[in-house]
């Protein structure tokens, strides 16, 4: 596990976010989503693994209807402190667009049935197989990230798992698009959202 990756992309002397740096284990993992308007509006999926935030960019953020799968593309490690992080990534910066923080929490890994350590969630995520509980001010209850095909063909999914939280046909992305830290949409965020420019 490392964050050098997502040091290198970037250039701390521009960008408002956090400098990378791992965390020593200690208390419930943290998971956040950040919705980003980049290029391409998507949702940062991410889950505390190892002292890092291992992370997926999902083009069309969560669901919560069990039949909907939602592409979830693998992007590099960031540190735990990005869990904080919602402002302005200034342009030519890499990321450039504006960050919320849809939501945040904690999670458990239950791939096997039962609440595990983060170190064999490292392990079911290098298998291509997590599955796992949300603790979320929006998002709850157990969801999966599962790996399929090979090569090239290979893709993520996140998917929703039946549970008494599921709930067929309702976009939860469209219906609560607000920072559970700072109540900006990412549209706000954009507009008045960068402290440094106030
Ligand atoms: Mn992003």
């Amino acid at each position: 596990m490392s964050v050098k990756t997502y040091e290198r992309k970037r250039d701390f002397a521009k960008t408002p976010e956090p400098r990378g740096r791992m965390r020593k284990p200690g208390g419930k993992p943290v998971f956040v989503i950040q919705q980003h308007d980049a290029r391409a509006m998507h949702y940062d999926f991410r889950l505390e693994v190892d002292g890092v935030l291992k992370s997926w960019a999902v083009p069309k953020g969560p669901s919560i209807d069990p039949k909907v799968k939602r592409l979830a593309v693998p992007t590099e490690d960031h540190p735990i402190d990005y869990a904080q992080f919602e402002g302005v990534i200034p342009a030519k910066q890499y990321g450039a667009g504006a960050v919320i923080v849809w939501d945040r929490g904690t999670w458990e890994n239950v791939t096997r049935g039962t609440a595990e350590t983060i170190k064999e969630a490292g392990r079911a995520i290098r298998d291509g197989h997590l599955v796992f509980e949300l603790f979320g001010k929006k998002l709850k209850g157990r969801f999966v990230l599962q790996r399929a095909g090979r090569g090239r063909e290979r893709r993520w999914f996140l998917i929703k798992s039946r549970d008494e939280i599921a709930s067929a046909g309702k976009e939860l992305v469209r219906r609560d698009r607000t920072s559970v830290v700072s109540g900006k949409t990412v549209e706000q965020m954009a507009q008045h959202g960068d402290p440094r420019e106030a």
